[in-house]
């Protein structure tokens, strides 16, 4: 673990990178509130402090300040130095922001204990950020395929709808579904079926563009929301989307599975809202279908 040292007592300064090397800590050294800020905000910056309050210029507290403003980067754990004789000002050093405090003359054990917590803090922190994330991802991911889950996809549409009209600019959306699918869950089992989802939105995935989303719209059906995308160009996504998923078998646990999909375009026109878009998709699907489906059908 690094852990910054920011003191202007250079026998201080000493006596601590020692004691932290000796702990197994890695060090990095500042002699003043200015320098210690720098490398806070730098990359793969540490993420405990031992800040000294009484420093030329920048102080420890003013360190503490500014890490607290920031409203990026990752939690910086700060411990206060301060002498006897400052003692009275710890309330200011502890509203600023630091998490702890240690008089001068500090006992070494004490020192260590007190890293152990910050340390434990550290980790519990980066605990519940994971935990807010794996939830945000849970609340707008399809648990099955990892693409946009509904709700997501059609917050997508509702932005990129928007935003398109008021830009003025083209946007096609597409959708998709598996053709016969009922029966690839019957005849090969509904596990197999899952697995065809799965690689199906993995190969719509491969070909679509980074600014473009796909996301799961119904049981085996896909939204695909392609923004800045001229009606002729769209066209040939929807055919390489198409192309992508009917090109070779799917492998699944009960054998090699031969898949073909059907798919809407429609391009932003005069459309009154998401919905009249999204009905008019589902239109051309209908027509897709009843052509013969394995065909994509512009409206
Ligand atoms: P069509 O060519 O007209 O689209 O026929 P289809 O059989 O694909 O259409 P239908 O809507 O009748 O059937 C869709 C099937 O998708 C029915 C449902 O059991 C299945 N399904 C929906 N969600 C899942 C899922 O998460 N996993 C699996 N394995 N099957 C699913
Ligand atoms: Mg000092
Ligand atoms: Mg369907
Ligand atoms: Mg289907």
């Amino acid at each position: 673990m690094k852990i910054l040292v920011a003191e202007d007592d250079s026998v201080t300064r000493r006596l601590l990178k020692i004691s932290l090397e000796r702990w197994q800590y890695q060090v990095a050294l500042a002699s003043n509130g200015a320098e210690a800020l720098d490398v806070l905000i730098g990359e793969d910056a540490p993420k405990l402090a031992i800040l000294d309050w009484v420093m030329p210029g920048m102080d420890g507290v003013d360190v503490c300040r500014a890490l607290r403003k920031r409203e990026t980067g990752s939690y910086i754990y700060a411990l206060l130095l301060t002498s006897k004789a400052a003692k009275g000002d710890l309330l200011e050093g502890l509203k600023a922001g630091a998490d702890d405090y240690l008089i001068k003359p500090f006992d070494l054990l004490e020192l260590q204990a007190r890293l152990w917590t910050g340390q434990r803090i550290l980790a519990l922190q980066d605990q519940l950020i994971a935990a807010r994330e794996a939830m945000t991802e849970r609340a707008t991911h399809d648990a099955l395929t990892g693409v946009w889950n509904r709700a997501a996809i059609l917050d997508i549409l509702a932005r990129e709808f928007h935003r398109s009209g008021r830009e003025g600019r083209p946007l096609s959306i597409m959708m998709l579904d598996l053709d016969h699918f009922k029966h690839i869950n019957d005849t090969r089992g509904h596990q197999a079926g899952d697995r065809v989802l799965k690689e199906a939105a993995e190969r719509v995935l491969s070909v679509l563009r980074a600014y473009d989303a796909l996301g799961r719209y119904g049981g085996e059906e896909f939204l695909v929301i392609a923004p800045g995308c001229e009606p002729a160009p769209a066209m040939n996504l929807a055919e390489r989307i198409r192309g992508s998923v009917i090109d070779a078998s799917i492998q699944t646990s009960s054998g090699p599975i031969p898949v073909t999909l059907s798919l809407g375009l429609v391009n932003l026109a005069a459309d009154r809202d998401p919905e009249a878009l999204l009905r008019r998709a589902d239109q051309a699907l209908y027509r897709a279908k009843n052509a013969g489906r394995n065909r994509s059908e512009a409206g």
